[in-house]
């Protein structure tokens, strides 16, 4: 195959099947199947057939811990896919929906590259059969409410500086982190302080990814807590009736997506939370449909495994009971080059010294796995500037390691470019393992904090801000301790710091502010200096986008 096409030359060149045959070969049964255009259809999973006990066995797909190099997680689960379809095994992918934010800002699309992609690749990036549309909807629809409750007479005497959710919009914006509204007079509402988050960044999406129903879905989103009234008692959904009317126009969104990729392995794409300020996978409902369909399903968790795997392992398995049997981390020489102290333009000369060195990023997460009770595998995900002895650097040290690895090429030669891969992955999924969540929800909101920061990032302690420290005393009052930690922590170190690479040691986490998320059921922990409405890059990579004439999408990688 060339590799010199972009990813979106190589989609467009791809033969698709009707989504009918996809979902035929799935087992899926054409009542379950609501086409969405030729290529794309819903998956109403109360029309499945009931598949008994017998659930497929999930392959969690994470990371080192990302670098502007980039490390190609969607791209390896997709290529990984194809391979495990290959070899006869009853494959499916299970996928986060990509946000317009990234794809406009630094990143692009997310469906994965070269010859390992979901297809429709533009119209997946693209609002896609509008699921963020009706989450950005469900939001917005309670913000109105919840303004023109205060407009009416406000009975639930709601604190106005209180209010603890935003609306939100699908785009980095930075212009709406902070806005003021219902200026203009008595008829124009009430003024206060207010701003927009990134869809990705809210409750609703959380909820919706880790609801296992449409009435888990509504429970969830009526004990939402959206503000504090002025005696400082906690304000939920329920108490302004508005989750019946949210979950209507959630009630199409909810059922999974499904595609098909280059090779034609059935994905479902559903939900789409980010891992850095959320929980960063799929949706259990997703998850959940592709294990009664297929054997093995492969699904990816965002950024590296101390947020998306950490996440995956202690939110969703243990909510949703998708417990992985194995975790997929993916490295590449030139991240790892990175994390060994080599900057950006200097990452195509061999430098067997940094690979070496950056390999400390790596072995702290595979450490970190196996602390789940789950066995790690290492992809390398190759590109084509790496060597042949860089390459063995770290082939050789996850042999003396015991760990399983293997070099992979999906991007230059998909599923074919994964067979060694693949087969590592089957090996440890047949060997038994001992899942389990890194800490009991009983333990105090703050230990299971220092947990974490202890046991996955490597870091010594925490430290709170006065308001966090004043809102772990309101967790404990409203009963809300037993709920897990979401951590909001830069992709980039596995400390708060964005510039320490590779595996830091001796620093301590600073958190800034706890949101108590009890509809979704985790509080975040806000680190850093993480924002819940990113901004956009000098240059961003919406400049490079165009349609042609015949209207096809250019410059969408
Ligand atoms: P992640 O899921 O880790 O964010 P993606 O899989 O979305 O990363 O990949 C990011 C970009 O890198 C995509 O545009 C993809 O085409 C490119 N890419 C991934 N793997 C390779 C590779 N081996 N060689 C060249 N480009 C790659």
């Amino acid at each position: 195959p060339e590799t010199d096409m972009s990813d979106l030359a190589i989609a467009s060149r791809a033969v698709l099947k009707p989504i009918a045959h996809i979902a035929e070969a799935a087992g899926i049964p054409q009542e379950a199947l609501e086409p969405y255009g030729r290529y794309k259809a819903k998956i109403d999973p109360q029309h499945l057939l009931p598949r008994g006990v017998k659930a497929g066995k999930v392959v969690l797909v994470s990371g080192i811990s990302p670098t502007p190099a980039g490390e190609g997680k969607s791209t390896v689960s997709v290529g990984l896919g194809d391979a495990l379809a290959a070899t006869g095994t009853k494959t499916m992918i299970a996928l986060r929906e990509p946000s317009l934010g990234p794809i406009f800002g630094m990143k692009g699309g997310a469906t994965g590259g070269g010859y390992a992609q979901v297809l429709p690749m533009d119209e997946i990036n693209m609002h896609f059969t509008g699921d963020f549309h009706a989450i950005t909807s469900a939001n917005n629809l309670l913000m109105a409410l919840l303004d023109n409750h205060l407009h009416q007479g406000n009975a639930l005497g709601i604190d106005p500086r209180r209010i603890s959710f935003k609306r939100v919009l699908d785009m980095n914006d930075r212009a709406l982190r902070n806005i003021v509204i219902g200026l203009g007079g008595p008829s124009e509402g009430i003024p206060r302080e207010t701003g927009f988050e990134i869809t990705v960044a809210s409750e609703v999406m959380a909820v919706f990814c880790l609801a296992t129903g449409l009435s888990d879905l509504r429970a969830r989103l009526g004990r939402m807590t959206i503000a504090y009234t002025y005696d400082k008692r906690p304000v939920t959904v329920d108490d302004l009736g508005a989750a019946g009317a949210m979950t209507m126009l959630l009630k199409e969104a909810i059922k999974p997506n499904l595609v098909q990729t280059i090779a034609g392995t059935p994905a479902l794409i559903h939900g789409g939370p980010f891992a850095n300020i959320a929980h960063g996978c799929n949706s259990a409902i997703a998850t959940n449909t592709a294990r009664s369909l297929a054997d093995v399903v492969v699904t990816e968790a965002g950024f590296g495994a101390d947020l998306g795997a950490e996440k995956f392992m202690d939110i969703k398995a243990r909510f949703a009971g998708c417990a992985p049997s194995a975790v997929v981390l993916v490295a590449t020489v030139r991240a790892l080059k990175m994390h060994g102290g080599v900057a950006k333009d200097s990452l195509s000369a061999q430098n067997l010294d940094a690979v070496r060195l950056g390999m400390a990023n790596l072995a702290r997460h595979a450490a970190n796995i196996r602390k789940f009770g789950v066995e790690p595998v290492i992809a390398v995900n190759r590109f084509t500037t790496d060597t042949p002895e860089e390459l063995a650097e770290i082939t050789s040290w996850a042999a003396e390691a015991g760990i399983e690895c293997a070099v992979a090429d999906v991007w230059g030669r998909g599923g074919a470019g994964a067979t060694e891969l693949a087969q590592a992955v089957l090996r440890t999924i047949d060997a038994p393992n001992d899942f389990a969540p890194l800490y009991e929800l009983e333990r105090p909101t703050e230990e299971k904090i220092l947990t974490i920061v202890r046991e996955i990032y490597g870091g010594d302690g925490v430290e709170y801000s006065p308001g966090a420290k004043r809102m772990l005393q309101q967790i404990r009052d409203n009963g809300w301790d037993d709920l897990p930690v979401c951590m909001a922590k830069t992709q980039y170190s596995f400390s708060d710091d964005p510039a320490l690479l590779g595996a830091p040691q001796g620093f301590m986490v600073q958190v800034r502010e706890l949101i108590p998320k009890t509809g979704a059921g985790f509080i975040v922990a806000i680190t850093g200096a993480i924002m819940t409405m990113p901004g956009l890059p000098k240059v961003p990579a919406a400049m490079h986008m165009d349609v042609d004439e015949q209207g096809r999408a250019v410059g969408l990688s």
